[in-house]
């Protein structure tokens, strides 16, 4: 056998080889192997190749053209069978899918429980005329305390252990400085309500750093305590029921003159101190909860926001959200609201 016929004999015999194995290739991994063997730089091929260099050079355009036959067979047969492979693992996916089979249903989640009280009481005053406003929780000194009548080294800023930005920027620690903006915004009358978070430093079994208040203002000329009362006792019974008794016990608050803090009978036991003969632990037997805190607006206040208190008086309220949730849900434990344990928030949808 001449050079050139072992040459192409040896191709033939690859080419026969590639022809039987190819339809075996199983998947597209091995197909990547496969096709280094024979198409690879140090592939079956090119071993071939390099013994072309060894033929008489009137034989090596035969031997070339012969190659590029097998190189070109080898790539569209493998392209070829990479498509069929393709389409296979496509199909055997199909065949997992079954079109009959039901939908996930999409969750529809609902609304927190301090979102739907806060709604609620928004809405009560709403009814009463009070307008709905907010502002911000990173607040100064002089909007938190200053107007507040709470100057600095007055004993009330440490009933409020502060969260501070800086020496002068704090994080509120009440709704109370939306007063203030709404004082100074508007003019009388003026019936504002302010939900909103407010901030701490204080976490244990019944205080979280962060909470929710609802601060309320009302000024305009000759408002009195009677009023005052008169408002918290309507939405307090619009809350609860009507068959919910108020008192009013006298307080202090640095910004209110006189203050008061409001009890609810209790609406577990129904102010009965006992339930079924145990004694009521939400009211601690007394038959009285406590909800808010209010008080007509201090005459140190108004002169902070340039309002003359000769001319007009206010009364103002301040409540926390968590603790009105608590009472209208009879949810024991603050941290509830904070943990968003799915099965607990999703009973209030
Ligand atoms: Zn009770």
């Amino acid at each position: 056998m001449t050079g050139i016929e072992a040459f192409v004999g040896e191709l033939n015999i690859l080419g026969r080889s590639f022809e039987e194995r190819i339809g075996q290739v199983a998947s597209l991994d091995d197909l990547e192997s496969f096709k280094v063997e024979f198409l690879g730089r140090k592939g079956k091929l090119a071993a071939i190749l390099d013994t072309l260099t060894a033929l008489p050079p009137a034989d090596r355009g035969t031997a070339g053209k012969n190659a590029n036959y097998w190189k070109n067979f080898f790539s569209e047969a493998i392209d070829a069978r990479r498509t069929a492979l393709n389409r296979a693992e496509a199909n055997a996916e199909l065949s997992r899918f079954d079109p009959s089979l039901p939908g996930r249903r999409p969750y529809p989640g609902s609304l927190h429980p301090v979102t739907l009280v806060t709604q609620e009481i928004c809405e009560v005053f709403t009814g009463l005329g009070f307008e709905v406003v907010s502002g911000p929780e990173v607040e100064n000194d002089w909007y938190n305390f200053e107007a507040l009548n709470i100057p600095p080294e007055h004993p009330a800023r440490d009933m409020q252990d502060t969260l501070y930005v800086s020496e002068s920027i704090v994080l509120r620690t009440h709704t109370s400085p939306l007063q203030v903006r709404s004082m100074m915004s508007g003019k009388p009358p003026l019936a504002v309500i302010a939900p909103g978070k407010v901030y701490r430093r204080d976490s244990d079994l019944t205080h979280t750093p962060m909470f929710h208040q609802i601060e309320g203002l009302l000024v305009d000329h000759q408002v009195s305590m009677a009023e005052l009362r008169g408002t918290l006792t309507s939405f307090v019974q619009q809350l609860f029921g009507a068959s919910v008794k108020v008192r009013f016990r006298p307080s202090f608050f640095p910004f209110t003159e006189p203050s008061a803090e409001v009890d609810i009978s209790c609406v577990l036991c129904g102010g009965t101190g006992a339930i079924a003969g145990a004694p009521c632990r939400v009211c601690k037997t007394t038959g009285w909860v406590e909800i808010l805190g209010c008080g007509m607006v201090d005459p140190n206040v108004f002169k902070a926001v340039g309002y003359d208190p000769d001319v007009y008086t206010g009364f103002a309220f301040g409540l926390g959200v968590e603790r009105v949730a608590m009472l209208k849900y009879g949810i024991g434990d603050l941290r509830m609201f904070f943990e968003n344990d799915v099965r607990f928030l999703e009973q209030f949808s």
